[in-house]
C-alpha cells in the first residue's frame, strides 16, 4: 500500500460518495468479510453504501452483521444495476480480475466511468482500478482492510461490527489460522480485533458447527470417492452431479471437503472436481504444500487462478474427461510433486 493512494483514497472518502461494494462471485468468508466490514465502516463515516455480490453465498455467512442488506446481482437484477449506476466509486474485495464477478455482472460494470478502488491479495491484479491495495504475501482481504484503516488512521472506527466480519475473513482465509501466510503479524491484528469486540468462540460456532446432517453424509460420500495417486504425492476427490443430488446439496456445502485430501500423510497435492449440470461445467478446487504452485497449474490447465498453495479453476469437459485430463498432467510435474516440500519457493 502506497502512501499516496492511501492519502488520494481518504481525501475521497472525505465527503458523501455514493459507494458500491463488491465481493466477487460465490463470494467466501474473506470476500463477505471484507466488503461487510468495508460497508459498516463507510456508513458510518457518512456515505451511501450499498453492497453487490454477484450471486448468493453460503448459509453460514448469512450472520454476519449487515449481511441483510446485501444485494445479489442475479436475484436482485434491477436494484442491483441502479446502485452501480448512482455510484460514483466501487470498492472491488478479494478478487482482482473483473471476470470474477461473472458474466452479466462484468457486462454492467464495463459501462461504469466512476473510480475502482481494488483491495485484494491474489496474484497478478488486472489493471483496472484507480487506487490498488494488492499483496498476495498477506492471508486475507479482510487483513488488508484492517491494514488499510490502519494507516488511514481509522481503527478506532472498528466496533463489533467490522470487528466480527474481518475476524471472520481472517480466519476463514488462513484455515483458522495454520496456513504458511499467517504471521504474528496477523495473530496481533486478530488479538486486537478480539478487544474491539469480535467473539471468537461464537465465530468458529457459527461458521464451523452449523453443519446439516446432509452435509456430512456429503462429505462421506465425498471421502468415499477420494482417490490417491501415491507415487506422485497425490490425491483427489470427485463429485457428481447426482451424489450432489442425492444429498440435497447447498451452497458452500462442499467447501474444505478438498483439504481432507490434503490432510493425508505424504500428500501435497489435492483436488476436487465438482459437476455443475447447470453451468455445464466441472468447478476444480486445487490445493498444495509447499512449492509446487496450484495458480500456475490452474492458470496454465484449467482457466483459473488464486494463491500458491489455494486455486481453482473450471474444465467445460464432461468430469471423467477432465480427471483423466487431469491424471494425464501429473507425470510432467513429477518433479515439482516430489520437491515441494524440500525446495524454498522461488521469489
Ligand atoms: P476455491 O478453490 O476455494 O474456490 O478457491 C481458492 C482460491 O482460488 C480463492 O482465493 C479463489 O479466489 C481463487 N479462485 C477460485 N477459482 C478461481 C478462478 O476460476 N480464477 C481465479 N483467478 N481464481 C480463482
Ligand atoms: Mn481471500
Amino acid at each position: 500500500m502506497n502512501k499516496k493512494d492511501i492519502d488520494a483514497v481518504k481525501q475521497l472518502l472525505s465527503s458523501p460518495q455514493n459507494i458500491v461494494v463488491i465481493p466477487h462471485r460465490n463470494p467466501d468468508g474473506d470476500a463477505m468479510g471484507a466488503s461487510l466490514a468495508m460497508y459498516h465502516y463507510l456508513e458510518a463515516i457518512g456515505h451511501r453504501v450499498t453492497v453487490v455480490a454477484p450471486n448468493d453465498y453460503p448459509d453460514f455467512l448469512k450472520w454476519l452483521p449487515g449481511s441483510k442488506c446485501v444485494r445479489k446481482f442475479d436475484m436482485q437484477n434491477r436494484q442491483s444495476k441502479e446502485a452501480i449506476d448512482l455510484a460514483n466509486l466501487i470498492f472491488l474485495m478479494d478478487f482482482n480480475a473483473l471476470h470474477r464477478v461473472g458474466s452479466d455482472m462484468e457486462q454492467t460494470l464495463s459501462q461504469y466511468i466512476g473510480t475502482y478502488v481494488m483491495i485484494d491479495h491474489h496474484q497478478q491484479p488486472e489493471d483496472v482500478a484507480t487506487y490498488l491495495f494488492s499483496d498476495p504475501a498477506i492471508p486475507a482481504t479482510c487483513q488488508m482492510v484492517y491494514q488499510l484503516l490502519d494507516a488511514m488512521d481509522e481503527l478506532d472506527r472498528i466496533g463489533p461490527e467490522i470487528a466480527t466480519c474481518l475476524y471472520t475473513g481472517i480466519m476463514t482465509d488462513t484455515g483458522s489460522f495454520r496456513f504458511p501466510s499467517t504471521t504474528s503479524g496477523t495473530h496481533a491484528i486478530i488479538a486486537d480485533l478480539i478487544d474491539r469486540g469480535a467473539d471468537n468462540a461464537a465465530i468458529h460456532q457459527q461458521v464451523y458447527d452449523t453443519q446439516t446432517y446432509e452435509r456430512l453424509q456429503l462429505l462421506g460420500c465425498a471421502l468415499k470417492n477420494m482417490v490417491l495417486v501415491d507415487t506422485l504425492k497425490t490425491a483427489y476427490v470427485t463429485l457428481t452431479q447426482q451424489e450432489l443430488d442425492e444429498y440435497n446439496y447447498q451452497k458452500g456445502d462442499t467447501e474444505g471437503i478438498v483439504n481432507y485430501a490434503l490432510s493425508l500423510r505424504g500428500i501435497i497435492f489435492a483436488a476436487i472436481f465438482i459437476e455443475d449440470a447447470e453451468q455445464q461445467l466441472v468447478k476444480i478446487s486445487f490445493r498444495s504444500k509447499g512449492s509446487f504452485s496450484v495458480n500456475t497449474f490452474a492458470r496454465n490447465h484449467f482457466n483459473g487462478g488464486g494463491h500458491d498453495n489455494a486455486a481453482g479453476g473450471k474444465s467445460i469437459l464432461p468430469l471423467d474427461t477432465t480427471v483423466s485430463k487431469f491424471l494425464n498432467l501429473l507425470p510432467s510435474y513429477k518433479d515439482a510433486l516430489l520437491h515441494s516440500l524440500k525446495l524454498k519457493r522461488p521469489s
